[in-house]
């Protein structure tokens, strides 16, 4: 198979970087000390300040991806979404147990902008690793 070695060493060079990009990603690599990780989540509707129903999300701290996309809770929302991970990673790096925040969603309703509001409360915990 000489003819098929380069695309193979491609193939094996893009198998060590999806690996890498897959382990990197983890969230556990990153903090290590990483025990539990959950988060109190609240919507509200955009500019009414309704509060509806919250609920808890639990992250699965041994296998989760370091990557915290909360949906919109709009139900007529499109392309909403809340991105907070860049804010919680930072928490978590200075081993914060507790933190919250607001985010605005970027998604639009309708013919205006969603901008329904995501409350979140999150609870960690950290090992001595
Ligand atoms: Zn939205």
């Amino acid at each position: 198979m000489f003819q098929n070695s380069k695309a193979r060493a491609a193939a094996a060079r893009y198998n060590d970087r999806k690996e890498a990009e897959d382990s990197a990603d983890r969230l556990k690599d990153i903090i290590p000390t990483l025990e539990t990780l959950k988060f109190q989540i609240q919507h509200e509707a955009g500019g009414y300040g309704v509060a509806e129903p919250g609920y808890v999300r639990h992250v699965m701290v041994a296998t989760a991806p370091a990557l915290f996309l909360i949906p919109c809770g709009g139900s007529n929302c499109t392309n909403g979404g809340h991105d907070i991970t860049l804010v919680v990673m930072r928490a978590l790096h200075a081993a914060s147990t507790k933190f919250d925040g607001t985010d605005i969603c970027y998604g639009e309703a309708g013919t205006g902008s969603c901008e329904r509001v995501l409350s979140y409360s999150a609870t960690a915990s950290f090992g001595s690793d």
